[in-house]
């Protein structure tokens, strides 16, 4: 049996020990330093690109009242209070594009594959090749070692760096009066907001991304938004039907990293650990979960070199992060033409859905080849 030492249970993390315990060809052991166990909403968007991987770990099973599976996505332009147009995803049947709380995914992650036996609360706080190295100076060795502890990794070389975006999002979760299924984005000026529903219970969240200085977190990356209402009138454009008020928000500053990263020495780094990029396009979660697909079939193939999956992966992740740093130029836009020759495109669009499904195809489409 092979020995799989895993730093980091997020998605990434937690996905790629959910194939290899289905495996059972492996002893594997997941590190982690925080309570993950603790309950915590958060939204999160998971493509069709990511759905089929998440399909094969069990996903069918999945409680479908904690999933909404989102039937359109809704533009509005803030400057003209208008809706511009609606982009249905009609076409989505068998592979839907849906959103649900992280939480959720977390535990379903952890209990679908008895995972808590193999998870260890424990910081790590050094690697080298085949030795992981916690905060009392004590070791485990391991056959392969595997790094999936997110953007702010302390075990990268130093020239790996995380990068302020010169963007912060605003999150939070509030319960509505009525269900909704669509996606709705709303563009300003250095702003956009996403507004989406976790649940069918009624439950939202939402996203707003603002260019503004960096403000360091006092008390953690996702900690409360302190001064909300102080800044309530820098921070948050008015909107006639949502309020922010007494909703708990938190900051999180929008990191990118330098460079892709898929590790070295045989030492694999996938999701945001490798290439952690602007969340403009909502794949943040998908491409840990591609990346971890796509590291599982190395490894059943006993492929171990990490040059080969830096070879797999970049350019995708390439197109991604183009993808994302357009969408937040086009979100944006300030000037009144520029805004209009968008809002025109986005309607020609999601007139016809073979725009739609060509808009998209490159992102939802995609799927790993499993004879890398
Ligand atoms: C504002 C914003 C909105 C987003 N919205 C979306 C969205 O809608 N859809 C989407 O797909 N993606 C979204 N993302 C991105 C998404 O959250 C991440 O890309 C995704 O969760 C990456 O998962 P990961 O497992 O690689 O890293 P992480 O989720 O960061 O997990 C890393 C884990 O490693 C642990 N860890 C770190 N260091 C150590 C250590 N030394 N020892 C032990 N454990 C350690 C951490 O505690 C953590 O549990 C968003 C991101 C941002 C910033």
């Amino acid at each position: 049996m092979k020995k799989i030492g895993i730093v980091g249970a997020g998605i990434s993390g937690l996905v790629l020990a959910c194939f290899l315990k289905k495996n059972k060809n492996y002893d594997i052991s997941v590190y982690e330093k925080d309570d993950i166990y603790l309950p915590n909403s958060n939204g999160i968007q998971i493509s069709p690109n990511a759905l089929r991987i998440l399909k094969k770990i069990n996903f069918d099973l999945f409680n479908q009242k904690k999933l909404c599976k989102i039937t359109g996505l809704s533009f509005y332009d803030y400057n003209l209070n208008a809706k511009i147009a609606r982009m249905s995803f009609d076409y989505l049947k068998n592979d839907p594009y849906i959103t649900l709380n992280r939480n959720e995914l977390i535990n379903f992650l952890i209990n679908q594959f008895s995972l808590k036996d193999n998870i260890i609360i424990k910081e790590v706080t050094n690697i080298n090749d085949k030795s992981i190295f916690f905060k009392n100076d004590s070791e485990e060795k391991f056959d392969t070692l595997i790094v999936a502890d997110g953007i702010f990794s302390k075990l990268r070389p130093e020239k790996i760096q995380p990068v302020y975006s010169g963007y912060s999002a605003l999150r939070g979760v509030f319960t509505d009066m009525i269900q909704v299924n669509d996606i709705d984005l709303w563009m300003g000026k250095n702003f956009h907001l996403v507004k989406y529903p976790i649940d069918q219970n009624k439950n939202f969240s939402f996203t707003l991304v603002n260019k503004m200085p960096f403000v360091k977190v006092v008390d953690g990356y996702d900690s409360k938004f302190k001064d909300i209402n102080k800044n309530n009138n820098f921070y948050f454009p008015k909107f006639d039907n949502m309020t922010f008020d007494n909703i708990k928000v938190k900051i999180w500053p929008i990191f990118k990293l330098n460079k892709i990263f898929y590790g070295h020495n045989n030492i694999y780094f996938i999701g945001d650990s490798a290439h952690g990029f602007i969340p403009s396009r909502a794949q943040g979660a998908a491409q840990a979960i591609e990346d971890s697909y796509a590291l599982y079939n190395f490894l059943i193939q006993n492929e171990f070199c990490t040059k080969k999956l830096y070879k797999f992966r970049k350019n995708r992740i390439k197109k991604i992060i183009t993808k994302s740093e357009n969408n937040l130029t086009i979100f944006h836009l300030n000037i009144f033409i520029f805004r209009w020759i968008r809002n025109l495109i986005i309607k020609l669009i999601c007139s016809y859905e073979f725009l739609i499904k060509f808009v998209n195809s490159s992102i939802f489409d995609y799927k790993i080849k499993e004879d890398l």
